[in-house]
């Protein structure tokens, strides 16, 4: 079994940097867990210190059931695959792939059999007597990637392995990922400052930042119900819009004020939202929730509201409308079918259902 937990674990370097400030979280066996967040925030730090390639400050770290504090890195069972791939320049690929199972001693048939076995799977069997330099980014990835899968390890830990493709290379690999998590079974942690990688290949996604994990759940959890303002912002693309306006009651029923314009919230809301009467707030609302009044049939006053339209990004699949409300500019992700004019004011539905609200204090979030 590999499950790998970490309790109250922190990172102080010298000077008094705190990396990583009491982070918790178990990472369950054959579990796919991404850690995700801005450069800085901590995440490389965690997983050299899950590696033993970084001394513990503080907190307990166990690989299955063995507390690995003062495990050194060799005898942890994992394999770690690198940004920069680390591979040795002068080695052939089958030298490079081979070179950790020589150093633990196993017998000649069983690395040639394990070697076979890693490029069989990643489909670089032709380039096994090639030196790294006579390979493409890509293809020294997935040499990255055999060297470590012949260790049959444990706990896989990669950390940003895409970062140096390029973009359409990193999607290819990417899907490689996917289906090599498929056939391998075990455990995988994964460092990314990539939103779309962390949604697309985590079970469950932890959100760092600062040091600390925002939040840790799956991806459409993370995407749905965001625990505060900086995982909203953090996941999606284009970002969550976030407005600031004032909560307000007529009649009965609250509604965001904006400024410029009035939403009313869904009544599911009204119990969370009533504390914040005549508080200012910050209202976030994703692009995919904003639609052309012209196409939607259920408008009605309480959730249309008038905006310019500045600038419209056709992506060939959809249209990105940047709109400015006067007090605020948002981003509505909208049909191919939609070619509203530049410069002109139009009317715009929120999915009022769909929308959250944050403290402004502490940027938790409301609903
Ligand atoms: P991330 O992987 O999220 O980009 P890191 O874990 O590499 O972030 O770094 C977290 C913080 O620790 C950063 O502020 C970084 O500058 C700091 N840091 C990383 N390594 C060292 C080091 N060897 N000495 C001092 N500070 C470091």
């Amino acid at each position: 079994m590999a499950q790998v937990s970490l309790r109250d674990v922190s990172k102080v370097y010298k000077g008094d940097v705190r990396a990583v400030d009491k982070i918790n979280l178990g990472i369950e066996n054959k579990e796919f867990m991404v850690l995700v967040g801005p450069s800085g925030c901590g995440k490389s730090t965690t997983l050299r210190m899950i590696a033993g390639l970084e001394e513990i400050s503080e907190g307990k770290i166990w690989i299955g059931d063995r507390l690995v504090n003062d495990i050194p890195a060799k005898d942890r069972d994992i394999a770690m695959v690198f940004q920069n791939y680390a591979l040795y320049p002068h080695m052939t690929v089958f030298e490079n792939m081979s070179f950790g199972l020589k150093l633990r001693k196993y017998p000649k048939e069983e690395i040639e059999r394990r070697v076979h076995e890693a490029a069989e799977i990643l489909g670089i069997k032709k380039f096994l007597t090639r030196r790294p330099k006579q390979l493409s980014g890509g293809e020294r990835q997935r040499v990255a990637l055999g060297r470590a899968i012949v260790r049959k390890p444990m706990v896989f830990l990669l950390d940003e392995p895409l970062s140096n493709l390029d973009a359409k290379r990193r999607v290819q690999m990417r899907t490689e990922i996917h289906k090599l998590r498929l056939r391998l079974q075990t455990t995988f942690i994964y460092v990314t400052h990539d939103q779309t990688e962390a949604m697309t290949l985590g079970d469950r996604i932890c959100v760092m930042n600062d040091g600390k994990i925002q939040q840790c759940a799956d991806p459409m959890t993370i995407y749905d119900k965001p625990a505060n303002k900086f995982v909203a912002s953090f996941i999606g693309s284009p970002p969550i819009n976030i407005m600031t306006g004032k909560i307000i009651k007529k009649e009965r029923k609250y509604y965001f004020d904006e400024g410029k314009f009035q939403v009313k919230l869904v009544e599911d809301m009204y119990k969370a939202i009533a504390p914040y009467e005549g508080k200012e707030v910050f209202f976030g609302v994703r692009a995919e929730d904003i639609y052309d009044k012209l196409f939607v049939t259920e408008a009605s006053p309480e959730n249309t509201i008038r905006a310019a339209c500045e600038v419209v990004e056709p992506l060939g699949s959809e249209v990105y409308l940047y709109l400015n409300s006067g007090k605020n500019t948002f981003v509505a992700r909208v049909g191919a079918h939609n070619k509203p004019d530049v410069n002109r004011d139009m009317d715009l539905v929120i999915d009022m259902g769909k929308v959250h609200f944050f403290d402004q204090q502490t940027e938790a979030t409301i609903i």
